[in-house]
């Protein structure tokens, strides 16, 4: 199986599954570059996957399905067009040909939207792969459109307790600028250098910096660490509210949204 992100817009990414013969996408904010890739590597479309219902991750969903006659999965309780399969916290979708023979696991994570939902594979080849639209970045989390601190704050830490291997597919390349906000944070930490500097040179390659992983996000990534001494002290600094977990992620978001 080939997991391969297709860049679309300016920094997202159209994840595609493929087996040579079959394939799956998430989140095709834009059908032109999905459309270039099945023809290129001679593939069948057979199923979207959708997190949540911004226009940059369901644009182009009408017009690969109408083409190619995949069949659409996403979030039951946001404002989708049908024809949809709702899929709520807990679904799951058995192996099959819409899904290239996986199965999937829904997790629900509002917070960046009310019904966001991310999909879980427990083996692609071996190690397990998550599609979590953008509530999880590499170093990072989406911003709290329609949720709470709080919500984000157990949509993250069910994340967090997947796998330490696995594969973290986001849909956003945010890395590096993310990174410098981690580096404010926690400036002592060698993990955020090392970890710096091999998406600096992955992105002069012009490279991906993702999949990353559930392990090293753990290491690196300030909104899985609110319960670190180091990062509650530093929300802390910029606002002394920032008592517990909840309030150290509510008080770094705030910080990110306004960090240069
Ligand atoms: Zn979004
Ligand atoms: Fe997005």
């Amino acid at each position: 199986m080939e997991l391969v992100a297709l860049p679309a817009f300016a920094d997202n990414y159209v994840w595609m599954l493929h087996d040579g013969q079959a394939a799956l996408v998430v989140d095709p904010g834009d059908a032109g570059p999905v459309f270039e890739a099945l023809q290129r590597c001679g593939l069948q479309l057979r199923s979207i996957l959708v997190t949540h219902h911004h226009a940059d991750h369901v644009g182009g969903v009408a017009a690969l399905r109408e083409a190619t006659g995949a069949q659409v999965f996403g979030p039951a309780r946001e404002h989708i067009p049908e024809p949809l399969v709702r899929l709520s916290g807990g679904d799951r979708l058995a192996p099959g040909p819409a899904t290239l023979g996986l199965a999937f696991e829904v997790i629900d994570v509002p917070g960046h939207t009310a019904g966001h939902i991310a999909y879980w594979c427990a083996d692609v080849d071996g190690s397990p792969v998550l599609f979590c639209g953008d509530t999880l970045f590499s170093a990072g989390c989406g911003r709290l459109f329609e949720g709470t601190p709080a919500q984000m704050l157990a949509s993250l830490d069910r994340l967090a307790a997947l796998p330490p291997g696995t594969r973290v597919c986001c849909a956003h390349e945010y890395t590096l600028s993310n990174l410098k906000f981690a580096r404010a944070v926690e400036p002592g930490s060698a993990d955020l250098l090392h970890y710096t500097a091999q998406c600096e040179a992955r992105r002069a390659a012009h490279q991906p910096t993702l999949p990353s992983s559930i392990g090293l996000e753990r290491r690196v990534n300030p909104f899985l660490r609110v319960r670190e001494p180091a990062v509650a002290q530093a929300a802390r600094a910029v606002d002394a509210g920032a008592q517990d977990a909840v309030g150290v992620l509510a008080a770094l978001r705030q910080w990110k949204n306004e960090f240069k």
